[in-house]
C-alpha cells in the first residue's frame, strides 16, 4: 500500500506539539506494518534545511495563477523504515519561507494568507495522487488536521471526472483548531461553488478546513477512543457533533502511541543517569540534578509536581496557578517548562519568584529539558479541561512520574486512578479526577501526596506506570486496517 502522510509539522524538524511526535513516529511503524510511505510537507525552513538531495518533480498551477514546486528527497533525521523517510516538500519560498512559528507572526497572530498557504498544501498532495510524479503516486492520502483538511476535498472534488478516485483519511488531533476563513477567499482556495453549503466546508458562514476534512474524507479517525465519543456531544463537538454524528460510521479512535527510539528512560542521552523498571535507582539523581538545574531545593523528599504544557486554557493551566500555594504548604514542589498565553506564562513567573526554592518556572520550549522533566519529577500535572489524546501523561508512565490527569478524552483511556481496588490488583497507574473544579484538582493533588508518603504503595503503582507499553505498531496496525477498508488491499 502506497500512502501519501500529509502535515504541517514532523518530529524532529518542526513541532510545535504532539502532532510532530506522532507524525515522525507514525511513517516507520507503518513501513514496518508494510506501508510505503512518503509524507508531503509544507516548505517551512527548518523542513527545507532537514531535507537532503531535493530534485523538483513536479509543478501545478495554483487557483490564484503562480506555478507552484514540489521537490522530493529524503529527510536524514527521521526514520521511514528503510533509511531515511521519502519526503516530498511544497517548495514555495513566498508562502513558506519565513522565521519562527509556522502558523502565527512574532506578534502570535495567524498570517494572514494562511488559507492560501494550506490551500496549497491540500492541491499539492491532490495533485500527487493524481500523477504529479510519474515515478509515484499514492493508494491513498492520509492528512493530519486543519492543515490537511482541503486535500480531503480537492481530491473529492477532482475536477477531472474521468480520473481514479484517490481516497483520503482524515486524523483529527485537536478540534479546537479549525482553519476557519472568511468565504472571501473562496475563490483562493480554488474548489467550486458547490462545496460552499452546509453539505460542504461551510461553518456558519465561514470556511473551515476541519469541516473539509470532516466532511470530505473516506474515514476520520481520531487519537483516543474516548475522544472519538466525546467529540460527537455538544460539550465537545465544537460546533461539528452534528456532522460526526452523522459520520460516526466512518469516524474512529486510534490511542497514539509513544516513540521507544526518542522517550526511553533507558537509552535516553538526555538524562543525567538512565534507568529503567527494574533498575529505577537512576531517576534520584535525575531529580537532585533537575532540582540543583531549576533552582529548587535539594529535597529527595519533597513531591516534585511537573508540568510540560502549552499554556492555554485547554490544558487547566488555571487550575495549577490556584494549586500553587497548597502544593508548596504541603511540603511539594512545582516545576513547570511551558509557553503560550502571555498572562498564564507572567502568572507563573511570577509565582516562582514568590516560592523560590518551591516553585520553578522556565518559559519557552526546550525538548532537551522535557526529557530531564520527566526523568526527574515524581508526578505530571494533565487537569485538562479536554484532551483528544494528550501524550505527556505516557511520557511520565515511561518514566515514573505519576501522571496526575483529569478523566477526559486520551487521559481517561491511558491512566488508571490509584484506589484501593487498583493498587490491590496492581492496575493503578496514576491519579485521575473528574470535575473541572480547584476542588477537584487539589483534592488529587492531596491524594498524590499521601501516596507518595507511603513508599511502598508508590514504588508499586510507578512500576505498572512503567511497564505500559504503547507500541507504533499496535497503532499502525489500526490505521492500516482503515486504509484497507478503503483501498482493499
Ligand atoms: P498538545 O499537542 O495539545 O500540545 P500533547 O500532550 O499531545 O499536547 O503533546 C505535547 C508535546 O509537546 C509533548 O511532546 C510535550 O513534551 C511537548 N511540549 C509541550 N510544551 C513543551 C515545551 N515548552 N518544551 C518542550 N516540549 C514541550
Amino acid at each position: 500500500m502506497r500512502i501519501l502522510q500529509l502535515s504541517a509539522e514532523i518530529f524532529p524538524l518542526l513541532k510545535t506539539g504532539g502532532l510532530a511526535d506522532v507524525t515522525g513516529a507514525l511513517p516507520s511503524a507503518l513501513h514496518a506494518a508494510g506501508c510505503e510511505v512518503r509524507v508531503l510537507l509544507p516548505g517551512f525552513p527548518a523542513v527545507m534545511a532537514g531535507v537532503e538531495s531535493a530534485e523538483t518533480v513536479g509543478q501545478f498551477l495554483a487557483p490564484w495563477g503562480e506555478t507552484l514546486q514540489v521537490r522530493f528527497g529524503a529527510l536524514a533525521d527521521v526514520p521511514g523504515g528503510e533509511g531515511p523517510l521519502k519526503a516530498y516538500v511544497l517548495d514555495v519560498p513566498g508562502l513558506f519561507d519565513r522565521p519562527g512559528n509556522p502558523y502565527e507572526d512574532a506578534q502570535r497572530r495567524p498570517y494572514a494568507d494562511n488559507a492560501r498557504r494550506f490551500a496549497a498544501l491540500g492541491w499539492a498532495a491532490a495533485h500527487l495522487g493524481h500523477g504529479l510524479d510519474r515515478h509515484w503516486s499514492p493508494d491513498l492520502v492520509h492528512g493530519h488536521d486543519w492543515h490537511a483538511g482541503l486535500a480531503c476535498a480537492c481530491l473529492r472534488l477532482w475536477p477531472d471526472a474521468g480520473a481514479r478516485r484517490v481516497p483520503s483519511v482524515y486524523t483529527v488531533h485537536n478540534l479546537a483548531y479549525q482553519g476557519l476563513f472568511g468565504p472571501q477567499h473562496l475563490e483562493e482556495i480554488g474548489l467550486p461553488q458547490v462545496a460552499f453549503q452546509m453539505e460542504g466546508l461551510e461553518f456558519h458562514g465561514q470556511i473551515s478546513f476541519m469541516k473539509a476534512g470532516l466532511f470530505y474524507a473516506d474515514r476520520i479517525t481520531t487519537v483516543s477512543p474516548t475522544y472519538a465519543q466525546e467529540i460527537q456531544t455538544t460539550e465537545q463537538g465544537c460546533g461539528l457533533d452534528g456532522l460526526l454524528r452523522a459520520r460516526s460510521e466512518s469516524l474512529s479512535g486510534i490511542l497514539n502511541a509513544v516513540d521507544d527510539a526518542v522517550w526511553n528512560p533507558a537509552t535516553d542521552r538526555h538524562l543525567a543517569r538512565n534507568f529503567d523498571v527494574r533498575r529505577p535507582g537512576g531517576k534520584v539523581e535525575c531529580k537532585s540534578r533537575l532540582q540543583r538545574e531549576m533552582g529548587l531545593d535539594d529535597a529527595a523528599d519533597a513531591p516534585l509536581f511537573a508540568m510540560v504544557s502549552r499554556l492555554a486554557e485547554q490544558k487547566g493551566v488555571h487550575l495549577v496557578l490556584a494549586a500553587v500555594n497548597s502544593i508548596v504548604q504541603s511540603g511539594g514542589q512545582l516545576l513547570v517548562l511551558g509557553s503560550g498565553d502571555a498572562e498564564l506564562e507572567r502568572a507563573f513567573s511570577l509565582a516562582a519568584i514568590q516560592h523560590p526554592g518551591g516553585v520553578a518556572v522556565h518559559i519557552g520550549y526546550d525538548e532537551a529539558l522535557a526529557h530531564r522533566i520527566f526523568a526527574g519529577s515524581d508526578v505530571t500535572l494533565i487537569p485538562s479541561r479536554f484532551e483528544p489524546c494528550g501524550l505527556t501523561q505516557m511520557y511520565g508512565l515511561k518514566y515514573g512520574s505519576l501522571p496526575l490527569v483529569r478523566g477526559v478524552g486520551g487521559l481517561a483511556d491511558t491512566v488508571v486512578d490509584a484506589d484501593l481496588a487498583t493498587l490491590e490488583d496492581q492496575s493503578a497507574t496514576g491519579v485521575v479526577f473528574h470535575d473541572f473544579t480547584d476542588e477537584a484538582f487539589q483534592y488529587a493533588l492531596r491524594r498524590s501526596v499521601a501516596l507518595y508518603r507511603h513508599p511502598r504503595a508508590w514504588a508499586k503503582v510507578r512500576r505498572s506506570g512503567m511497564r505500559q507499553s504503547f507500541s507504533w505498531i499496535h497503532a499502525a496496525q489500526q490505521y492500516v486496517s482503515v486504509y484497507q477498508q478503503l483501498i482493499g488491499h
